[in-house]
């Protein structure tokens, strides 16, 4: 095989959405799997399109995934520059090799006329296409003759260069997702390559650049399928090998009707955005990954299997695991759904992997933005008890609270199912038990409350009901013993007499 070589090619028309980080991370696990090059460059030739501020969301939002660019934008080699914008010049002799071959032509129909023939079709219920059926009755190079279109360019009339579809051959070419693909080039037209405002389009730049940077396969999205005969044809006409080309599916909303698209995810109350996006003319911000609380490696865990598997059981993959086991070979042909409840799942996972240190920032962040503080060594603690309750760092307070301060209401339904007339007496009892108790730890105050409650023959649940309830006023929350044990034995009398008192 050649040297791998793969690029992502993004248009900075906006954000970066999932399934596009999704591109860019499969390019990035076939260059590792195969030792090769993982590229980065930006193709802005449609300057209408372009989005302030978007070429560095690309690139922060790469950064924040862990995938990392070898050659390209910010990063240089020996193939630059990487901005289309920048190879402006490039392009154009590559446009005229096209004209003096004969596989392209100038095109000088105005717009007006454009519109004129469409409306025309239109009349006998056509669509028009500029193809071999009617760039005969067109005004290009095709039909005028040379002085007139030389005549045309020395005055400055405005033309594009397009490429002149063959008629009526069977292209057939392979993709290493989709397997062999058949088309008939009748069923395609007669594109722009170069515009009148002396860019080329995303036709002629890519396959230029391509070839340039010698890249070795192309992948990305199915929406690019329908322009791959085209392509095809130009490194045909250019007399170039042409790269591998795979096609990823396309990502499907979660009731896998369409495409997943840049607006569904507020709509649909889940992120798709990676990192936040401010929209630099309306200042709105997009909900997105990294600010909902997912974990970069859980992200990419989400995104490398929305499309992909590794044929077994697994689920979890680290991104160097995912390097070891990805191949092209294993991406599906169907549109992949995106789950939301799963993503989730997959960050839920990850927290329960994390390290206590790995997650204590996040935490301390927390409690901060609440204003709180506590000792780090007892917030570790805590954490411990209620990881396995959170899906996100932020889901912390809301399984902790009552570690940190007492309950303020009490909850009516526990109220009126646990707690009974001879509660208090017996509460106003266990505190006896409690106050002797020297090492009040998690496992001694259970054995010694436990083995009152048998001596005094009472019911369980009659104790330890009304005994959560005054802990942290409800039902939820851990062992309830583990709790007293972290809050202590001052801060659980204290509890249990406000309860007395106040239930
Ligand atoms: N600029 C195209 C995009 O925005 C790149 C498509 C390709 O990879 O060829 O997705």
């Amino acid at each position: 095989m050649k040297k791998v070589r793969v690029r992502f090619a993004p248009s900075p028309t906006g954000p970066l959405h999932m399934g596009g980080v999704r591109t860019a991370l499969y390019n990035y696990l076939f260059a590792r799997r195969n030792k090769g090059v993982f590229i980065l460059r930006i193709e802005d030739t449609d300057q209408k399109r372009y989005v302030k501020g978007a070429e560095e969301y690309i690139i922060n939002a790469l950064e924040w995934c862990g995938i990392e660019v070898d050659e390209g934008l910010n990063r240089g080699g020996e193939f630059g520059p990487y901005r289309q914008s920048e190879r402006k010049d490039i392009y154009r002799q590559y446009a005229d090799i096209l004209l003096d071959k004969g596989f392209a032509y100038y095109a000088f129909d105005t717009p007006g006329e454009l519109e004129e023939a469409r409306k025309e079709n239109e009349k006998s219920g056509k669509t028009f296409t500029y193809d071999a059926t009617t760039r005969e009755n067109m005004s290009n190079s095709l039909v005028l003759s040379e002085q007139r279109v030389k005549d045309k360019k020395d005055r400055g009339v405005p033309y594009v260069i397009r490429f002149r579809m063959p008629e009526n051959e069977i292209l057939v070419f392979n993709d290493i997702i989709r397997g062999r693909i058949e088309v008939n080039t009748s069923t395609l037209d007669d594109k722009v390559l170069f515009k009148s405002d002396g860019m080329p389009t995303y036709h002629l730049a890519n396959v230029v650049d391509d070839h340039l940077m010698q890249i070795s396969h192309v992948i990305r999205g199915e929406e690019w399928l329908p322009s791959l005969p085209l392509h095809v044809l130009l490194y045909r006409a250019f007399q170039w090998d042409k790269p591998e080309f795979a096609h990823m599916p396309l990502t499907l909303k979660p009731d896998g009707k369409g495409k997943l698209s840049k607006r569904d995810g507020d709509r649909l109350g889940f992120p798709v955005f990676p990192i936040e996006w401010k929209n630099p003319e309306t200042g709105e911000t997009s909900s997105s990954y990294r600010e909902s609380g997912y974990f970069p490696d859980a992200f990419i865990n989400i995104l490398a299997f929305l499309g992909w598997n590794p044929g077994t059981e697994k689920e979890i993959f680290s991104m160097d695991e995912l390097i070891e086991e990805f191949s092209l070979e294993r991406v599906v042909k169907a549109g992949s759904r995106f789950d939301p409840e799963k993503a989730k799942w997959f960050n839920q996972q990850y927290l329960r992997m994390k390290t206590t240190n790995e997650l204590m920032p996040g935490i301390m962040k927390e409690m901060e933005g609440r204003g709180l503080e506590a000792e780090t060594a007892y917030i570790a603690k805590v954490l411990e008890l209620v990881r396995e309750r959170m899906t996100f760092i932020h889901d912390f307070w809301e399984h902790s609270w009552f570690f940190f301060i007492p309950p303020e209401k009490y909850d009516d339904k526990v109220v009126k199912k646990r707690w009974k007339e001879n509660s208090p007496a017996m509460l106003e009892e266990m505190i006896v038990v409690l106050e002797s108790i020297i090492e009040f730890s998690s496992a001694e105050t259970e054995r010694v409350i436990k083995e009152w409650i048998e001596s005094k023959e009472y019911g369980m649940g009659q104790i330890l009901s009304p005994f959560r309830l005054a802990i942290v006023g409800g039902s939820m929350g851990p062992h309830l013993f583990d709790i007293i044990g972290l809050i202590g034995k001052k801060e659980t009398i204290t509890r249990l007499r406000k309860a007395i008192d106040s239930i």
